[in-house]
């Protein structure tokens, strides 16, 4: 089986990461996409999160109606999972060791590809272990306007990126179709056209406006009764 994994802080989930994964799926025709919410994300330790719970719910309300859509509880603060010592600092989740978890029920001929936007991938050489990564799955990213087939190569850890008199006719291609490089193959979605953001998401539900254009209805109405996203029900980790 061809399966996803999509890790990212869903806070909450909208209808740009639904676009991405349903893209995705019909592409590198996937079976499955684990839809992962990170506890601590390495790159967000800074700033308030939603407690991990809500936005679980979230991810669980906003992939209901699809069958290979499925909630994963794979980066779980360890307390909801197994009781932990109260002096014990919580761990970042490192994508590597999500990847080598789920990989460990994988049977021999399942394949992972990890489903990322253009803005986190053009972060992903300063990721923990970001070249076993590559190592591990196929990337399958999904591209913002203005950016190339340059941008995407030249994001790339520095031992897998091509050499600059390679990338230069890049600069004018999209970001489509596929990288395959030693080391690393990337897929490109090219531009899915769904600006949605999470942090316009949360500036609209703190000032009341309707949310039904970014989020699954489900999810909207999860926000309403919860009363998340009132600068007063957001905690700070
Ligand atoms: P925030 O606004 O809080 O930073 P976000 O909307 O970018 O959040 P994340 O949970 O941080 O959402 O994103 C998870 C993944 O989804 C990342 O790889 C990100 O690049 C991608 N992504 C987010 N929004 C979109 C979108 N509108 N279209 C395509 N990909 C997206």
């Amino acid at each position: 089986m061809n399966i996803g994994l999509f890790g990212g802080t869903f806070d909450p989930l909208h209808r740009g990461h639904a676009a991405l994964a349903r893209a995705a799926m019909e592409q590198c025709k996937l079976h499955r996409i684990y839809f992962v919410p990170a506890n601590l994300p390495p790159h967000k330790q800074r700033q308030p999160l939603t407690p991990f719970l809500h936005r679980f719910a979230m991810v669980v309300l906003a992939t209901a109606q699809e069958k290979s859509f499925v909630p994963s509880l794979l980066e779980a603060p360890e307390e909801n999972v197994v009781p932990i010592r109260k002096d014990v600092r919580a761990k970042p989740n490192y994508t590597i060791d999500t990847v080598r978890r789920l990989k460990r029920s994988f049977k021999a001929a399942d394949k992972l590809f990890l489903l990322i936007g253009m803005d986190a991938f053009a972060d992903i050489a300063k990721w923990h272990q970001a070249e076993a990564l590559f190592r591990e799955c196929e990337f399958i990213v999904a591209g913002r306007p203005g950016y190339s087939l340059a941008d995407v190569a030249n994001a790339l850890p520095e031992s897998l990126r091509p050499r600059p008199e390679v990338t230069r006719p890049f600069h004018k291609q999209p970001a489509t179709g596929e990288l395959v490089l030693p080391g690393a193959t990337i897929h490109l979605l090219g531009d899915l056209h769904q600006p949605a953001s999470a942090t316009a998401i949360r500036e609209a539900a703190a000032a009341g406006k309707p949310l039904a254009r970014w989020v699954d209805p489900a999810v909207a109405e999860y926000i309403k009764k919860m009363g998340l996203y009132k600068s007063s029900s957001v905690v700070t980790r």
